[in-house]
């Protein structure tokens, strides 16, 4: 039984230190070892001092939007900018272009049809899971995961509205976990007059992108202990 358990934990360990040895080699086929969906919330992203634009397609609806789909290192660090002969191609993702309006929208100005931030997205962060996910499924897989995860309604089910009211961080990250089953990680900004203000989601995945896993590292930041969910 003792030889069983040590067997078991030396397993561990090797197993452990194989991933480690991976992660930390450049040279990791797939680059990577763990992946973020981030979600922006728009109202946070329009009321700092910076302000946002619109799409050309108009306001988008009063929901999570997607940022991007980003593979990480476990040591938090991340690579990017992977492939400079891949780059986008709208012709790859035709048949996604009405959703990604939708669950994907600009607001960066001037106003934009969406091409240039998606563009943004796959040459920094996409081309680096190239070898898992080609152009189509990279977009593919983060419009499947905003539709697994609804963020807007774990919040609003739990009573915490975008009214521009201030609620507890770990409300916020507990009606998360309580609806997807997995901790999030919360990135907070200032709104224009300072307030800490609920602004990004981070939702670990697997390397392929297909469900949801505890996160091996979270980014740093800090938010308030309460923050304003502002409305847009
Ligand atoms: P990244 O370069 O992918 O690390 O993302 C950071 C950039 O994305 C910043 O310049 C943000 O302002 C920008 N960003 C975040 N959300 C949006 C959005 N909804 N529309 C356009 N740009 C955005
Ligand atoms: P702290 O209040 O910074 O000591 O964090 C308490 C716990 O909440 C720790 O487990 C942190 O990893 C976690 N935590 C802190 N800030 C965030 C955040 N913005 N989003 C998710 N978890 C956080």
């Amino acid at each position: 039984m003792e030889f069983k358990e040590s067997i078991l934990i030396k397993l561990v360990v090797m197993l452990q230190c194989l991933t480690l040895v991976l992660c930390a080699s450049q040279d990791f086929l797939t680059m990577m070892c763990g992946t973020y969906i981030i979600e922006v919330w728009p109202g946070s992203y329009c009321d700092t001092q910076q302000s946002c634009c619109y799409p050309t397609s108009g306001k988008p609806d009063a929901d999570f939007g997607i940022h991007g789909l980003w593979p990480n290192y476990n040591d938090g660090s991340y690579p990017s900018n992977c492939d400079s002969s891949n780059p986008f191609q709208q012709s790859q993702v035709s048949n996604l272009i009405s959703t990604m309006q939708k669950e994907w929208p600009t607001l960066a100005c001037p106003s934009g049809n969406g091409i240039q931030f998606w563009s943004h997205e796959w040459d920094k962060h996409g081309t680096c899971s190239e070898s898992l996910l080609n152009q189509h499924d990279y977009f593919e897989a983060a419009l499947n995961l905003k539709q697994k995860a609804n963020l807007l309604q774990a919040l609003t089910s739990a009573g915490i509205n975008p009214d521009g009211g201030f609620y507890s961080l770990s409300s916020i990250k507990n009606a998360i976990s309580d609806s997807i089953g997995f901790t999030p990680f919360i990135e907070c900004n200032s709104d224009s007059s300072g307030n800490s203000q609920l602004y990004q989601v981070y939702l670990c995945v697997d390397t392929n992108a297909s469900s949801f896993i505890d996160c091996p590292v979270f980014p740093h930041g800090k938010c308030a202990s309460n923050i304003e969910f502002s409305s847009f």
